[in-house]
């Protein structure tokens, strides 16, 4: 017999993709805020997926986010990092955000990213 904890388990890649419908996606949130042991494979899957999106994003937006989000830089200082203007940084920025939230919905969500 199937528990919940075992249908979750099955449903955390669909969430973090965003391909659950709304009653399913409810349904996970729910038990993520009650189930410790869930709530960690949830966020193991999601670093692991955020990873390789990043990974696969043009070098100077993957950078820009690298300095800005990893490394904590200011976006001045980033973009004296990089050598570019700072208007530069803020539209690498956001469009690597903007890339990000289309393969992860949960990051559009919460418009930044959660590491
Ligand atoms: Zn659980």
């Amino acid at each position: 017999m199937k528990s919940e904890h075992d249908e979750i388990k099955k449903r955390l890649h669909g969430y973090l993709r965003g391909t659950l419908t709304k009653d399913a996606a409810a349904m996970v949130e729910d038990h993520l805020l009650r189930c410790d042991e869930c709530a960690e494979d949830y966020d193991r899957k999601h670093e692991r997926h955020l990873k390789s999106l990043l990974a696969g994003l043009p070098p100077h937006l993957h950078l820009s986010v690298v300095l800005t989000v990893y490394k904590g830089l200011s976006m001045s200082e980033t973009a004296a990092v990089m050598g570019c203007s700072e208007g530069a940084v803020k539209a690498n920025y956001h469009s690597a955000i903007k890339k990000l939230s289309a393969g992860m919905p949960c990051i559009a969500s919460t418009q930044g990213i959660d590491l």
